[in-house]
């Protein structure tokens, strides 16, 4: 797989620790930005309450999800607080070939797989504005049992570690602050020189511009 297959769109990856607020903002940003397609990743941890086999994730068993990491499915697939995760290669490359923006809410590990097969991925960090604020925000969310958001809360300063790998980073202090800083982000990608001369090769053909002037 190559960078050639997006030529005109682009890949994010949205990470965070647990309770940063990654799903809340990337929904928002969804709601804004219809045309963004969310990779719905495969998963073998149990569902919470009100989430939808095929929705948030696609759900499964520990068997199942090594079966098609064995084949080849997954574009990239991880081991996170004890669940394993993987992004579907083949939906985000049917995506990609249709030009679409893609957007990947998954770990560092993944990131960085990602990263190594698509250099121009964005990749943007939520950092929460303070350890306490992420421990409130897991209570608050009410969705996990006290021993998840404990293993949850162990983990993130080694998560928050990779934060510098990222190309852009949003602390998510005041969501609507955030998420304005997210959709910048977004549309600021979108005028990369690359997606543009992709998006409109007839015009810059016409204007006679050309992507390695020597
Ligand atoms: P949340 O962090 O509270 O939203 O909890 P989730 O259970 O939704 O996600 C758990 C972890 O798995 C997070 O670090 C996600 O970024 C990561 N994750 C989710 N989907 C994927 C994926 O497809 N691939 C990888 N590598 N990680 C994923
Ligand atoms: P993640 O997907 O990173 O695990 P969520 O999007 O589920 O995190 O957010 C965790 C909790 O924090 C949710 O209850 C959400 O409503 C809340 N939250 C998100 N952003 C903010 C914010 N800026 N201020 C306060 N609470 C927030
Ligand atoms: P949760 O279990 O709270 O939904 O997610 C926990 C973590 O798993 C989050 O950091 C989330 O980003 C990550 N995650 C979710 N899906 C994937 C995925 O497909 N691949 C990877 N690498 N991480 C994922």
């Amino acid at each position: 797989m190559t960078e050639s297959l997006n030529p005109s769109g682009s890949l994010f990856m949205v990470v965070a620790p647990s309770g940063a607020g990654k799903s809340t903002l990337v929904n928002a940003l969804l709601a804004q930005e219809p045309t963004i397609k969310l990779s719905i990743s495969y998963t073998t941890r149990q569902p919470r309450p009100g989430e939808e086999h095929g929705r948030q994730y696609y759900f499964t068993t520990v068997e199942d999800f090594l079966k098609r990491r064995e084949a080849g499915e997954f574009l990239e697939s991880a081991e996170v607080h004890g669940n394993y995760y993987g992004t579907s290669r083949l939906i985000i490359e049917k995506e990609m070939k249709a030009g679409r923006d893609v957007l990947l809410e998954i770990d560092w590990q993944g990131a960085q797989q990602v990263k190594k097969q698509f250099p121009s991925a964005v990749q943007v960090f939520i950092l929460p504005p303070s350890i306490d604020a992420l421990e409130e925000r897991l209570k608050k969310r009410g969705q996990d049992e006290a021993h998840v958001i404990t293993r949850r809360l162990l983990a993130a300063g080694g998560e928050i570690a990779h934060a510098p790998e990222s190309e852009y980073v949003i602390i998510n202090q005041e969501f609507a602050t955030a998420l304005s800083e997210l959709t910048a982000i977004v549309k600021a990608s979108r005028c990369r020189f690359a997606q543009q001369a992709a998006r409109n090769a007839s015009l810059f053909a016409q204007l006679g511009i050309h992507a390695n002037p020597s």
